[in-house]
Parts: C-alpha cells; sequence; structure tokens
C-alpha cells in the first residue's frame, strides 16, 4: 500500500494557490507575500512605504496575525483596502485563507496586494499562496546567523530586506556574514539595507516594487 498523505494535502494547498494567482492575474494585479519573524518591521515597513508610491497606484493588505486587529488598524490610512485574517493558533497562512480574503477584497480596484504573513521564519516558506514575489525581511536584531540557519525562507525570496540597519553598529552586526551565507543559497534576489527611522533604503525598495509591475496593455 502507498501511503502519500503529506504529498497530497501539499498538493491541494498548491492546486489551490494556482487557483489564486488565477484570480490575481485575471484582474492584473500584482500579488507580493511578505515573510519574517515577528517583529521584523513588515507592518512598518507596508505603512511608511505604501503611501509613497506614485499618486494613483491602488494598493491593498492582507495582514495575518493570530489575534487583534491591530495591525490592519496601523495599516487603514496606507492602503486603500486592507483586510485582518485572524489564523487563531495557525502558524502560517494557507490558500485557503487567502481565497477568502480575495473574496473580501473589490479585486478590480488594485494594482498591489500585499500578504502580510504570519510572523514566523518556518512553514510559511512551504506555502504557495498564489503571489507573483516574495519578500523576506531580516531584521539586524535577529542576528547575522540566520541565513544559514533557516535557508527555506531565504531560498524562495525574491528580495531580501535587512531591516533595522540603524542598530548595526550598536549590536555589531556582521553584513559580510549575510552575504557570505547568502551567497551559498540564493544569488539571485537583490538585498537592500533600511531603516524605517531614518528611510535610508526606502527608495530602493519602492524601485524594486515598481519593477515588479508587468507594462499595462
Ligand atoms: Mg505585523
Ligand atoms: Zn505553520
Amino acid at each position: 500500500m502507498k501511503i502519500n498523505v503529506i504529498k497530497s494535502v501539499l498538493d491541494a494547498s498548491d492546486a489551490l494557490a494556482s487557483v489564486n494567482r488565477g484570480r490575481m492575474d485575471a484582474v492584473g494585479l500584482t500579488c507580493i507575500n511578505i515573510l519574517s519573524a515577528p517583529g521584523s518591521g513588515k507592518t512598518t515597513l507596508l505603512e511608511k512605504s505604501l503611501p509613497m508610491l506614485p499618486a494613483g497606484v491602488r494598493t491593498a493588505v492582507l495582514v495575518g496575525d493570530l489575534q487583534t486587529t491591530r495591525d490592519a488598524e496601523r495599516l487603514e490610512h496606507s492602503a486603500a483596502q486592507v483586510v485582518q485574517i485572524n489564523t487563531g493558533n495557525g502558524c502560517h497562512l494557507s490558500p485557503s485563507q487567502i481565497e477568502k480574503g480575495l473574496d473580501a477584497l473589490d479585486l478590480t480596484a488594485i494594482d498591489y496586494l500585499f500578504i502580510e504573513n504570519i510572523g514566523n521564519m518556518v512553514c510559511p516558506a512551504a506555502f504557495d499562496l498564489g503571489e507573483h514575489r516574495r519578500a523576506v525581511l531580516l531584521s539586524v536584531p535577529e542576528g547575522d546567523d540566520k541565513v544559514a540557519k533557516y535557508p527555506t525562507l531565504f531560498q524562495k525570496a525574491d528580495v531580501i530586506l535587512l531591516t533595522k540597519i540603524d542598530l548595526a553598529e550598536l549590536l555589531e552586526y556582521n553584513f559580510d556574514r549575510v552575504y557570505d551565507d547568502l551567497s551559498r543559497i540564493n544569488t539571485a534576489a537583490p538585498v537592500l539595507r533600511l531603516s524605517m527611522r531614518t528611510g535610508e533604503g526606502l527608495d530602493a525598495w519602492l524601485d524594486w516594487l515598481i519593477a515588479q509591475r508587468p507594462a499595462k496593455q
């Protein structure tokens, strides 16, 4: 007898992710899945950078947390549409939660849909939600050894944001160690250094975002 439970669960998940992607492709929106540990600055990044996008760019956020609507409240003035997804004790967002999130949005009025995943460096990386791109944050206080310890998170990243760099000197952060570890697992993704306190790196992040939009036909 062949037992193949885990594979079939992931196949079903991937199939639903494809359905989600198809819905987003049909309206021409670009979806960015944002992943990191808790406290790396996912919400702050969105809060600060979305209002800096060119006028007329329409944004929406699906924000995942176990409990509370705190992040949705923080993002209320930064994006035109915000939906909070509470997972209870779920440690990652699933394609079926994104499907429900898409139902709650006016998809025809969105250019960029951001998914703020549950703060967790492990399992969110395993789940395709239907996104077009993945942005992974690593904040300086987390330590310069995390790329090697949590490689799967960084392997699938399309852009890597090193955040809270204003703390680098204080914490004697070794950027070379991070770049060296990345050189072994992901050489394609650009690595951007950001500080939300000083605004450093925000322009590079916005340039990257703008470059992800396919030309309108
Ligand atoms: Mg958050
Ligand atoms: Zn999980």
